[in-house]
């Protein structure tokens, strides 16, 4: 969990390399699907473009889909999801059917100050989805996905006005459930800011603590 921009991306797919598991991420797959096209894509373009959440019913659909296939079934990363109290209990409702449980919720951190500053420089590709930032974690060639070659982007929802949405989304629907997760004794704070590889060492700890 974290603030827009905070370096869930980064840090869950460093993590699940790290622990052989698969990397969900919600807005990856709806992002994916956007630029292929496909219906869900249709359906969440809207929501996405204005910063707002996507329906609870598209992303139910696309996490059953996503947890039901035999990769996950040793585990996984989550990485934007859930994002409301009502997902909390979505997710709550799939793991039981999955027989899985929640190990750890982890909370990355930064200042809204550094948040800015991240989201104005981050560049993603369009292909892989992986994370870059111009000046912090810029591509080997400028403009060019290390891993897979696709010219990288700009989010459109890293424009500026989409920002403010999305942090008020966050501040409004999302904040809410770190007290729940809190209360659980599941949540751990993990301190985002510093090198990425630093942080990764952090959450890594925080990880092997839960
Ligand atoms: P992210 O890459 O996590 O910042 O997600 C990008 C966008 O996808 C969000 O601003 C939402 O419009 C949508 N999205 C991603 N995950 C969710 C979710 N769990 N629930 C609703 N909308 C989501």
């Amino acid at each position: 969990m974290g603030m827009p921009g905070v370096g869930k991306g980064t840090q869950a797919a460093r993590l699940c390399q790290d622990l052989g598991v698969p990397h969900v991420s919600t807005g990856g797959i709806l992002r994916q699907a956007v630029a292929s096209g496909a219906p869900l894509g249709l359906r969440a373009r809207s929501y996405m473009a204005s910063g707002g959440l996507v329906p609870d019913d598209l992303v139910e659909e696309l996490v059953v889909e996503r947890l039901g296939r035999p990769d996950a079934g040793d585990g996984f990363v989550l990485d934007g999801f859930p994002r409301s109290v009502e997902q909390v209990a979505m997710l709550d409702r799939i793991l039981a059917r999955l027989g899985q449980r929640l190990d750890g919720v982890f909370l990355l951190t930064a200042s809204p100050a550094e948040i800015i500053r991240r989201l104005g420089g981050r560049r993603v590709c369009p292909r892989c989805d992986r994370v870059y930032h111009v000046d912090n974690q810029p591509p080997r060639s400028p403009g060019v996905c290390d891993a897979c070659g696709s010219a990288l982007v700009q989010r459109p929802d890293d424009a500026e006005s989409v920002v403010r949405e999305r942090l008020e989304v966050y501040a409004r629907q999302t904040l809410p459930i770190v007290e729940g997760y809190l209360a659980r004794g599941v949540l751990r704070e993990v301190n985002g800011v510093g090198e990425p590889q630093d942080v990764a060492v952090r959450l890594r700890l925080a990880v092997g603590q839960a």
